[in-house]
C-alpha cells in the first residue's frame, strides 16, 4: 500500500509500505477513506516530538471501512463505515473506566503519547491503518453524517469540547474567551454553546480566523495584534474579567493573556502543546482564586458529540477547506503549513 512516511525532520515522503494486519485480537484493519493534517503532524515533521521515529506512518485522523478484524472484536464488523478516534483504549482498565483514554494502561504501547496514532504506533495517513482495541477506539457513522464531518471528530472536536469546554467548567451564560481560532480553538468555540455559554469571544492575530469564527458561532472577535485587545475583551464583562479563557495555541505569551483575561475565581483551561514553559505568579493566582486546567484529549465524549452531529447541531462541515486526493498527501502538507497564506482550516484528502 501507499503512505505518508516519516524519514526525520523535514523529510517525508508518500511512498510504499507494508499493508497492516492484525497483531492482537482486538485490531481492527481500516481502508482509509478520509483522512486530515493536524498541527501536531506539523510539530513532529518540525522534529519537535523526537519519540516519533523514521518510518513512522504518520496522521491520527481518518474515517474508513472495516476490512479485517481480529478475534476479539465484538462490536465492529468487517464493511462497518467507521471514525477513528485519534486516542486508542482498552475501556476497561483503571484509567480507561475513569475516562481517561489517553492513559489507557492496556498492554500494547505506552500511556500518553504511544497511544496516539502516528506517534509510537503507525497512523492513518495510509491507504490503511491497524487500530489497536477496534472496539472502543472505532465509532461506526450514521448514515446522515460524512466521512468529512466524521474526521472532525478524531480529534479536534472532542479536544476543543473536553479540554477547552469541560474542562474550563463552562456554564449557563458564561463569558468564554478562546484565544487561537485554529481549528482546535473553532472547536471549543462551536462547543461552548452546549454548555450554554452566553458570550464566546474569539481572540487571534489572523483576521481570516476571526472571519471564520463567527460561522461557528463566536459572538465577538478581537483581533490581538490591536494595541488595545484587552480593553476590548474586558469591555465585554464590565471590566471584570472572563469566567473562562480558553488557550488554544500553545505559546508562552498566549498562555499569559489567558492570565490576563481570566476574571476573579475564574478558569484557565489549556488546550495548547507549550514547547517553552511558563512563569506564573503563584501569589497572584491564588489571591484571584484562579483554576487551571490542562491536558491530553481523551476521545471519551466523541459518542456523544457524534449524536449531536448527526442532529446537525454543530456546523464541523465547515472546517473543511481544501480537498486532495491521497496521491497528493505531500500538496496536502503544503497548503495546510501555509494556512496564513492558503487561508486553510482542515484539509481533507480523500
Ligand atoms: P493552529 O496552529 O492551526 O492554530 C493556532 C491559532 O493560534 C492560529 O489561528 C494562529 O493565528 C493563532 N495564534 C498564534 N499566535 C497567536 C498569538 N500570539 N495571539 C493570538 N493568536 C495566535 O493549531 P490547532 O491545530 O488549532 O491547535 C491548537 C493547539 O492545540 C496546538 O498547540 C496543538 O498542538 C494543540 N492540541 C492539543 C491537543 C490536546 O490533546 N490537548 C489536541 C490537539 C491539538
Ligand atoms: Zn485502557
Amino acid at each position: 500500500m501507499k503512505a505518508l512516511i516519516y524519514h526525520g525532520p523535514g523529510d517525508m515522503s508518500w511512498s510504499e509500505a507494508p499493508k497492516p494486519q492484525v497483531l492482537n485480537p482486538g485490531d481492527a484493519i481500516v481502508r482509509v477513506e478520509t483522512t486530515t493534517i493536524c498541527g501536531t503532524d506539523l510539530h513532529i515533521l518540525k522534529g519537535d516530538v523526537p519519540a516519533v521515529q523514521p518510518g513512522r506512518i504518520l496522521g491520527h485522523e481518518g474515517v474508513g471501512t472495516v476490512v479485517e478484524v481480529g478475534p476479539g472484536v465484538h462490536d465492529i464488523t468487517v464493511g462497518d463505515r467507521v471514525l477513528i478516534s485519534c486516542i486508542k483504549s482498552c475501556g476497561h482498565c483503571s484509567n480507561c473506566r475513569v475516562g481517561l483514554y489517553s492513559h489507557c494502561l492496556g498492554e500494547e504501547g505506552q500511556s500518553g503519547i504511544g497511544w496516539i496514532l502516528g506517534h509510537l504506533i503507525d497512523g492513518t495517513q495510509a491507504e490503511y491503518a491497524r487500530i489497536p482495541y477496534a472496539d472502543n477506539s472505532l465509532h461506526k457513522i450514521p448514515e446522515n453524517v460524512s466521512n468529512i464531518e466524521a474526521v472532525m471528530l478524531s480529534d479536534i472536536l472532542p479536544t476543543g469540547f473536553e479540554i477547552g469546554v469541560l474542562a474550563g467548567r463552562v456554564n449557563p451564560g458564561d463569558v468564554v474567551a478562546v484565544i487561537g481560532a485554529g481549528p482546535v480553538g473553532l472547536a471549543a468555540v462551536a462547543t461552548a454553546g452546549l454548555c450554554g455559554a452566553g458570550t464566546i469571544v474569539a481572540i487571534d492575530r489572523d483576521t481570516n480566523r476571526l472571519d471564520q469564527a463567527q460561522g461557528f458561532g463566536a459572538t465577538d472577535t478581537v483581533n490581538s495584534t490591536h494595541v488595545d485587545w484587552q480593553s476590548q475583551v474586558l469591555a465585554l464583562t464590565d471590566g471584570e474579567g472572563v469566567d473562562v479563557a480558553i488557550e488554544a495555541v500553545g505559546l508562552p505569551e498566549t498562555f499569559t493573556m489567558a492570565v490576563d483575561l481570566a476574571r476573579q475565581g475564574g478558569r484557565i483551561a489549556n488546550i495548547g502543546v507549550h514547547g517553552a514553559s511558563v512563569e506564573l505568579a503563584l501569589q497572584d493566582l491564588w489571591i484571584r482564586n484562579i483554576g487551571i486546567t490542562m491536558g491530553l484529549v481523551n476521545t471519551n465524549t466523541t459518542p456523544m458529540l457524534l449524536k449531536l452531529v448527526a442532529q446537525h447541531k454543530i456546523p464541523v462541515a465547515k472546517f473543511a477547506t481544501h480537498f486532495f486526493t491521497l496521491d497528493r498527501m505531500i500538496h496536502a502538507y503544503d497548503t495546510f503549513a501555509r494556512a496564513s497564506e492558503t487561508k486553510a482550516l482542515k484539509v481533507i484528502i480523500n
